[in-house]
């Protein structure tokens, strides 16, 4: 497969260092917040990438790392008047809830900042007594860009406007703005009781050097796939990069990959412009998780893609002829063996693969898909597809989904008023009332359930599954 690096900006072949697993960096939320679904286009374009690693055959080690230590969480903390743990737990918990909403596979690793103070003061250290970071007057720490002449190569700056030996203190600043960086904070009074000590006495770490030296912890001085939006190369990226090479000597990440943003209008979502939806706010409103994940997927991961309410409802439209397809299928096949694949689906599946391998090129790899939709209607409308066919196309549509994950149907829980009716049609079937009783189950089939007698009583389910293994 083929992806493009933002550090060399080519399309290059992945190729994992050990040949067989890719290890993968992913710069996870600041757990200050609720994420907004502009945060999520980047984690599902990072678990499409994922994905489709091991769609191809390589093993994958994901890092992402819980930043639960900076200026936004110190903040928010002090003003809810709680202690910092206290104050990002039920933002971790709800990150996690919000992952599986959209069937983010986990990754093999979940990093918190707070729990690697001692891995970033060691870095630190190094990087102080080799000449390559100083403390400053206050206590803090900073690294000296004019000793890492690579300095500026990921965000293609010019190195000339550097201004090294000037400082710039706070996480985030412009590219005019590069300058020597913190790498740990003097402890402040709006640190509150935030603080380690160190060589340099209290204070905390910078944002940066928690992901070189997780990164590092996990993955080794040098790994494969570094990856996060658009804004992540500067300051982030860059200054990830100059502490951890000029720390070991060695390369850090081989491939960097950043996913353009999520709009509203024209402008980024950011909690910032206030033009941010929090997944729950878009749930409330009666989408689904999968609606949501299919929207965030369906665009090239370097192109912006539009927020907006009908391009939502567009996904559920796709949806629903995936579904539609599926059941068609399922129908077909009937329970009978596993055939070949017939030979007109085979381009079908050849361009699949090569769109999904062409550097993530989902909007074609989803064409490819409708495009066998087509097909396999038309082929079962003219009674040509046989049940063994039906069979090995829905196992196709099964391992597509691997690198996808929107067409398994979720089992969605029944709410409090299908329940209700499910009781009161066992109250009319006791009473005999049959006519009563067939109602309810019509009123309950409109609101897409089905009622299904087991050992333990009726239950209440969705219409069949989709083709999702
Ligand atoms: P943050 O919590 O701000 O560090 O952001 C977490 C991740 O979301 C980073 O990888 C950001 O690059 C990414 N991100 C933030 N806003 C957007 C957006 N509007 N579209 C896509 N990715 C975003
Ligand atoms: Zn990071």
């Amino acid at each position: 497969m083929k992806i493009f690096n933002t550090l060399t900006q080519q399309l290059e072949k992945l190729t994992p260092l050990d040949g067989r697993c890719v290890r993968m960096y992913t710069c996870g939320p600041t757990v200050y917040d609720y994420a907004h679904i502009g945060n999520f286009r980047a984690y599902v374009f990072e678990d499409l990438l994922r994905r489709t690693i091991r769609y191809f055959g390589f093993e994958v080690r994901q890092v992402m790392n819980l930043t639960d230590v900076d200026d936004k969480t110190i903040r928010g903390a002090r003003q809810a008047g709680v202690a910092l743990a206290d104050y990002t737990r039920p933002f971790k918990d709800a990150f996690f809830e919000d992952l599986r909403t959209l069937n983010i596979e986990r990754a093999e690793h979940y990093p918190a900042a707070t729990d690697h103070i001692p891995e970033m003061i060691a870095l630190i250290e190094k990087l102080v007594s080799t000449g390559r970071a100083y403390r400053s007057e206050d206590g803090s720490v900073y690294f000296r860009i004019a000793a890492f002449p690579d300095y500026g190569r990921l965000a293609h700056l010019d190195r000339e406007g550097l201004k090294a030996g000037a400082r710039v203190a706070q996480d985030e600043y412009e590219k005019e703005q590069a300058a020597d960086f913190a790498l740990w904070k003097a402890w402040g009074p709006d640190d509150g009781d935030v603080g380690w000590d160190s060589p340099w006495g209290r204070g905390r770490p910078g944002w940066h050097i928690e992901c070189s030296a997780m990164s590092m912890k996990y993955l080794g001085e040098t790994f494969d796939v570094h990856t996060g939006g658009v804004d992540n190369i500067f300051p982030h990226h860059e200054d990830e990069r100059a502490q951890s090479e000029a720390a070991t000597g060695r390369p850090f990440a081989r491939y960097w990959m950043h996913c353009a943003h999520l709009v509203v209008e024209g402008r980024k979502m950011s909690k910032s412009l206030g033009n941010f939806y929090t997944l729950r706010d878009v749930l409330r409103q009666g989408w689904q998780g999968r609606e949501v994940r299919y929207l965030l997927l369906s665009g090239h991961y370097r192109q912006a893609l539009n927020f907006t309410w009908e391009a939502l409802s567009a996904a559920r439209g796709a949806l629903a002829r995936l579904d539609e397809l599926s059941d068609r299928l399922r129908e077909r096949a009937g329970g009978a063996a596993v055939g070949d694949l017939p030979a007109w689906s085979r381009p079908h599946r050849d361009a699949f693969d090569e769109a999904l391998g062409n550097d993530l090129n989902v909007s074609e790899a989803l064409a490819a898909m409708f495009n066998l939709a087509r097909d396999a209607h038309r082929e079962m409308d003219a009674g040509r597809m046989r049940p063994e066919e039906a069979g090995a196309l829905m196992e196709l549509l099964g391992l597509w989904d691997r690198a996808l994950g929107v067409l398994a149907r979720p089992e969605v829980a029944p709410d409090s008023e299908a329940l209700a009716l499910l009781e009161r049609r066992e109250a009319a079937r006791r009473a005999r009332n049959w006519a009563e009783a067939d109602a309810l189950r019509g009123l309950l089939a409109e609101k897409g359930w089905l009622i299904q007698d087991t050992p333990q009583g009726p239950k209440l389910k969705r219409p069949s599954g989709a083709g999702g293994a």
